[in-house]
């Protein structure tokens, strides 16, 4: 029901939770946040945002992402709770949304050998990204939203490169340009004061980061979306 997201020169675990914090408004069964390093280090379970701040250590990655769930595809269960990771724990990828073909996306990559740890809907997404990856995150899941059917708002980090990308189709999405980075949230009021302006997302949407610039492509082509100023009593 809500994503978070951080890649910049701050530890990234205090802004996730405080983006996380500051989505709970809209109400969520379950969180998680994942950060990089080496290895991708994952949090998740039933328990709410202020908890998951007191189980989880002091972790030095100053890239991460981070959700509230909302469960419409498997029971509230810390395994069902996101960020959910492809076979070797590599990928980490948030979904808010819908996949409406997972059923059948679940079955060919079973078929190929991926194993599932969830019941939900947005598992796929991680193995996806996880067939198609060749060292370009953006490439691995710009091919496995083609793939895809349903609404999305997406965020994926790996341990493998210093990027965070970002897609949505149907499910809203947008990014604080920070002095030291960048945000990404599900809803404004995730973003925080310390933006200097935000970017929306549109439908179709991919935006990969690093911890300098943002670029952002729909259908294959660079587009620009002009950011907004913050008017935010944050
Ligand atoms: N369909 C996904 C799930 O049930 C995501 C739900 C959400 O948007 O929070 O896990």
């Amino acid at each position: 029901c809500g994503i978070a997201g951080y890649i910049g020169i701050k530890p990234a675990k205090e802004i996730l939770l405080d983006s996380l914090s500051r989505l709970e408004y809209r109400g969520y069964d379950s969180c998680g946040i994942a950060v990089r390093g080496s290895p991708l280090t994952i949090f998740k379970g039933t328990s709410r945002v202020g908890h998951l701040r007191l189980q989880s250590p002091e972790l030095g990655g100053t890239i991460g992402i981070g959700h509230t769930r909302w469960a419409t595809h498997g029971e509230v269960s810390a395994a069902n709770a996101h960020p959910h990771t492809d076979c070797h724990h590599k990928i980490a990828v948030v979904h808010n949304g819908i996949i409406s073909n997972y059923r059948e996306l679940r079955k060919l990559l079973k078929d190929e050998g991926h194993t599932f740890r969830s019941e939900t809907d947005s598992e796929v997404l991680p193995h996806l990204v996880e067939k198609f990856y060749r060292g370009d995150i953006e490439s691995a899941l710009r091919q496995a939203l083609g793939l895809i059917e349903g609404t999305y708002a997406v965020l994926a980090v790996t341990e493998h490169e210093d990027r965070v990308v970002a897609a949505r189709n149907g499910s809203p999405l947008v990014v604080g340009v920070c002095s030291d980075g960048f945000i990404f949230a599900s809803d404004v009021l995730g973003i925080g004061a310390q933006a200097e302006s935000i970017v929306y997302l549109e439908d179709g949407d991919i935006a990969i980061c690093d911890k300098r610039q943002i670029k952002i492509t729909n259908e294959g082509k660079t587009v620009q979306r002009i950011p907004s100023s913050v008017h935010l009593n944050a």
